[in-house]
């Protein structure tokens, strides 16, 4: 049978981990998402003076701090990226590329870094358009694809496109230079719009038009109404009531992916309140049981 975790908690930022850390101290079993790096959110602060407790902070400080302190609970951080989060009614599926987990409760901690959408990125979503390589390759078999990738761990997505027999245009949009292979084209252009007519047709850059069947966006977010169909959202932010509930039961959620202020202090004290909301729904579903 299929392990069945406690409560899978999603982002490895201040408000995740202070999920994880609370969760674990009401000895719940989690399972926590999101990178060994924390949060480049964390780290890129030059200098922080409102966290309570530390008058002057280096964000590279505070990452460590909370590194230590998870640490030293045991708390592991799976760096798995999730990619949907389905409720089942009794619990919940999350899917990871071609694996899937169970949790009885999730708490959504993504925060809010969203990168600017494509010109016909979400008009052609699902019609040649593919946050998810490894979901979606079989349907641009021996096809040209764009991959336009904002990570370099995507250039391992690349490389299974081009596995199952896409030509692939690889547009890397973070700062190290990718990797090199025969297999992929390394394109070091601007990518400004997707176009087609029914089905994309191109991609088009600073420079030129690419004839291309499919364009895969690889981001290290994906948008909520994505990762978590159906939840309530206002302003690009998850709707939740004080208990940090949202519109799912048993589906939480905390820190900057529930509203302003974005901040390190609000961040963490939801994901203590989100934690406890989950470890009261929990036992009140194990009582009803008995
Ligand atoms: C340069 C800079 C300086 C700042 N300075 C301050 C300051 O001085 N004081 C202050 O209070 N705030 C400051 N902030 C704001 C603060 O960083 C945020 O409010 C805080 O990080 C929010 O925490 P969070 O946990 O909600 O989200 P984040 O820190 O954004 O963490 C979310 C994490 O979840 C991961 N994730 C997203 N989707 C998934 C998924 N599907 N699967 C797995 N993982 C996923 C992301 O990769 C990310 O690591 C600063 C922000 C920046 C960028």
């Amino acid at each position: 049978m299929q392990e069945l975790f406690d409560i899978a908690i999603i982002g490895s930022g201040p408000a995740g981990l202070s999920a994880a850390l609370n969760a674990k101290i009401r000895n719940k079993k989690i399972l926590l998402f999101g990178k060994k790096e924390l949060s480049e959110k964390l780290y890129k602060a030059h200098t922080i003076n409102n966290y309570l407790g530390f008058e002057s902070i280096s964000g590279q400080d505070l990452k460590d701090r909370f590194k230590k302190h998870i640490d030293s609970f045991g708390i592991e951080i799976s760096n798995m990226f999730a990619d949907t989060v389905y409720s089942m009614g009794e619990y919940f599926s999350i899917s990871v590329k071609e694996r899937i987990f169970d949790a009885k409760t999730v708490i959504a901690a993504v925060g809010m870094d969203f990168p600017k959408t494509i010109r016909g990125e979400r008009e052609f979503l699902g019609k040649g358009v593919s946050y998810c390589a490894t979901c979606d390759a079989m349907l641009f078999k021996n096809k040209k694809v764009a991959v336009i990738a904002y990570d370099k761990d995507d250039f391992n997505e690349a490389l299974y496109l081009s596995e199952v027999g896409c030509e692939v245009y690889y547009i890397p949009m973070y700062s190290e230079t990718p990797e090199s292979s025969d297999r992929i084209n390394i394109v070091t252009e601007k990518p400004l719009e997707i176009s087609g007519n029914d089905f994309v047709s191109s991609l088009i850059t600073d420079q030129r038009s690419i004839e291309v069947s499919g364009v895969f966006v690889l981001k290290q977010m994906k948008p909520v109404h994505d990762l978590i169909p159906g939840v309530e959202t206002a302003n690009g932010h998850i709707v939740v009531d004080r208990s940090m509930q949202t519109s799912i039961p048993g589906l939480f959620a905390a820190g900057d992916c529930t509203g302003k202020p974005y901040q390190y202090m609000k961040a963490a004290g939801e994901g203590l309140v989100a934690s406890l909301s989950a470890v009261a729904y929990i036992d009140k579903i194990n009582k009803s049981k008995v």
